[in-house]
């Protein structure tokens, strides 16, 4: 792809000549031509690969929201996936399980939380309640054969660009180049770690770095960050004898928020109350750290008045970026997170949508499969409708809790 500019002198005087020479080069040999304005043009490589439909990510959102558009009987479409379907739940650390548990309860129309596709269960698959990540990459890899989606693996998207006018995308990938009328972004997070939270970060281990917590050398660990992955590293450790300092900056293990997108699983809980009551943790709430130094025998955590020793790298649960980052001049941030319409399109940039727990609707966060699942539907209407293409398919989805377009609803008050 490139960008043409054309000087306002060559436009006057006898440079026109000058001009259409060097746009008829561009376009024998290959290259469309997009106006963008007067002086100015976008020129893109002709290629075989042009799509109705791009999906950026083969993991939960991605394979889930891919079969929505088979349902749809659309089939100009391909899911570009850096590395295999997948692939952020194979790298989970090997120990780790899903904190929302699985149950068949589809029968009686309630999905098993953690499923993405209709008449589908983890649960029954694996005959288990909390799934390994690589047992939840081979329930995703199951789906996306029996469906037979269309996948390009080790492709990983570098750009993209949106064409005047609404003519759609050209993404740049490992791979080339390739275009799309609509793109959806299914990148998810976890291979975005947040990994400077301070100064000092880069003496520390992110927890999406650890393959195995029997792989960490040392009896005594200082965790930073105290919510789902900071509990989940504190109560492994725990278990292998190791004693741990689990800090917090605000007592994460109090917060009774009954939206657990922002407060601790049951299940999580109940595996730190287990791990406390071994001795082997010490919780230490409402403290910011603000940075790591390396010391002669190890490490000193830092936050404004005081500061703790640990022997080994601290351990850093600060959480994860969204992989929005990556297109971020095609979003609207000024409210702090990417601005999407009601159908989770770019306010910005119409013809891009998103799915997945980067998707936001002012308190409203979709960060677990069982919420961000309700939202294909909603995307795959909104381009069905575009495409002039029957939406009647995803009437089973509204049916079985799986199509949510009323926002309203959302509300985790509970009255016991
Ligand atoms: C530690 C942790 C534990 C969690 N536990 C749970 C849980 O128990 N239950 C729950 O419901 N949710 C849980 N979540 C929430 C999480 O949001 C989802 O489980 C899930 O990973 C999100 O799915 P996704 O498809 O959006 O992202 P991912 O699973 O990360 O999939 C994104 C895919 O896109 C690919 N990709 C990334 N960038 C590019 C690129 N530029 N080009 C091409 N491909 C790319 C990646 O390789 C990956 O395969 C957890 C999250 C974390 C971080």
């Amino acid at each position: 792809m490139k960008l043409l500019f054309f000087r306002k002198s060559w436009l006057t005087t006898a440079s026109p000549i000058f001009c259409v020479r060097k746009l008829a080069f561009f376009l024998e040999n290959d290259y469309h031509y997009h106006k963008v304005s007067i002086g100015e043009c976008l020129l893109v490589k002709k290629t075989n690969d042009r799509f109705e439909v791009v999906i950026v990510g083969a993991g939960a959102a991605g394979i889930g929201c891919a079969v929505v558009l088979k349902d749809l009987g659309i089939e100009n479409f391909v899911i570009l996936e850096r590395h295999q379907v997948g692939a952020s739940f194979s790298r989970w650390p090997e120990e780790m399980k899903f904190i929302t548990p699985s149950f068949p309860g589809h029968g009686f129309g309630l999905l098993d939380l953690n499923a993405i596709v209709l008449n589908t269960s983890p649960a029954l698959s694996f005959r288990k309640e909390h799934l390994s990540g690589e047992e939840y990459a081979i329930y995703l890899e199951t789906i996306a054969e029996y469906f037979q989606l269309p996948i390009k693996t080790e492709t990983n998207v570098n750009t993209i660009a949106a064409l005047p006018q609404g003519q759609g995308f050209v993404l740049e990938t490992s791979q080339g180049e390739l275009q799309s009328q609509f793109v959806i972004w299914a990148a998810g997070e976890y291979q975005y770690p947040n990994l400077n939270p301070f100064p000092g970060a880069e003496l520390c281990i992110h927890n999406s770095q650890i393959n195995s917590w029997r792989e960490l050398e040392g009896e005594e660990f200082v965790v930073i960050g105290g919510y789902e992955s900071g509990v989940d590293a504190a109560s492994f450790l725990a278990a292998l004898g190791k004693k741990v300092k689990l800090i917090d900056r605000n007592s994460s293990w109090l917060n009774l928020d009954p939206d657990p997108s922002v407060s601790l699983s049951p299940y999580t809980l109940k595996r730190l109350e287990v791990a406390y009551s071994m001795g082997r943790i010490e919780l230490i709430g409402d403290q910011h750290i603000e940075a790591v130094k390396a010391e002669k025998k190890g490490y000193v955590v830092q936050s404004e008045y005081e500061q703790w020793f640990s022997p080994t790298p601290p351990i850093l649960c600060t959480g994860f970026n969204s992989s929005l980052e990556q297109i971020a001049p095609l979003f609207d941030w000024s409210n702090g997170y990417a601005a999407l319409t009601q159908e989770d399109e770019s306010t910005l940039t119409p013809g891009l949508f998103v799915v997945g727990p980067s998707v936001r609707h002012g308190n409203i966060i979709f960060c677990f499969i069982y919420k961000f699942r309700q939202r294909f539907a909603v995307v795959g209407n909104a381009i069905a409708q575009r495409l002039g293409i029957d939406p009647s398919p995803l009437e089973i989805y509204r049916e079985q809790g799986l199509f949510l377009d009323d926002l309203s609803c959302c509300n985790d008050d509970c009255v016991c």
